[in-house]
Protein backbone atom coordinates (compact mmCIF):
# COMPACT_ATOMS: atom_id res chain seq x y z
CA UNK A 1 0.00 0.00 0.00
CA UNK A 2 1.21 3.59 -0.20
CA UNK A 3 -0.13 7.19 0.81
CA UNK A 4 -0.44 9.72 -1.79
CA UNK A 5 -1.19 13.46 -1.35
CA UNK A 6 -4.73 13.47 -2.98
CA UNK A 7 -5.78 17.71 -3.69
CA UNK A 8 -9.38 16.62 -3.60
CA UNK A 9 -9.00 14.89 -0.56
CA UNK A 10 -6.77 17.75 0.88
CA UNK A 11 -4.40 15.14 2.47
CA UNK A 12 -2.86 11.90 2.23
CA UNK A 13 -4.62 8.88 1.54
CA UNK A 14 -4.17 5.38 1.79
CA UNK A 15 -4.55 3.35 -1.39
CA UNK A 16 -4.51 0.09 -2.12
CA UNK A 17 -3.15 -2.52 -5.43
CA UNK A 18 -6.00 -1.74 -6.85
CA UNK A 19 -5.99 2.23 -7.16
CA UNK A 20 -3.39 1.65 -9.03
CA UNK A 21 -3.53 2.18 -12.87
CA UNK A 22 0.18 1.72 -13.87
CA UNK A 23 3.58 1.50 -13.22
CA UNK A 24 6.23 3.66 -14.54
CA UNK A 25 9.83 2.67 -13.49
CA UNK A 26 12.23 5.56 -13.85
CA UNK A 27 16.60 5.84 -13.53
CA UNK A 28 15.08 7.99 -10.17
CA UNK A 29 13.23 5.09 -9.04
CA UNK A 30 9.69 4.06 -9.54
CA UNK A 31 6.14 6.00 -10.49
CA UNK A 32 2.81 5.00 -9.88
CA UNK A 33 -0.56 6.28 -11.59
CA UNK A 34 -2.80 6.11 -9.26
CA UNK A 35 -6.97 6.67 -8.75
CA UNK A 36 -7.93 7.65 -5.51
CA UNK A 37 -11.16 6.40 -4.00
CA UNK A 38 -13.04 9.85 -5.08
CA UNK A 39 -11.52 9.56 -8.46
CA UNK A 40 -8.55 12.19 -9.01
CA UNK A 41 -5.65 10.38 -10.63
CA UNK A 42 -2.25 11.22 -10.10
CA UNK A 43 1.26 10.71 -9.77
CA UNK A 44 3.25 9.27 -7.15
CA UNK A 45 7.33 8.74 -6.87
CA UNK A 46 8.29 6.00 -4.58
CA UNK A 47 11.86 6.66 -4.14
CA UNK A 48 12.99 3.21 -4.38
CA UNK A 49 11.55 -0.31 -4.92
CA UNK A 50 12.11 -1.09 -0.94
CA UNK A 51 9.78 1.61 -0.05
CA UNK A 52 7.33 0.26 -2.61
CA UNK A 53 7.32 -3.13 -0.69
CA UNK A 54 7.31 -2.01 2.93
ZN1 LIG B 1 -8.97 11.55 -3.15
Amino acid sequence: MFAPYCPDHGSRVLLFVENIEAIERTPKGIRIRYRCNCGHRGLWSAGTESELAA
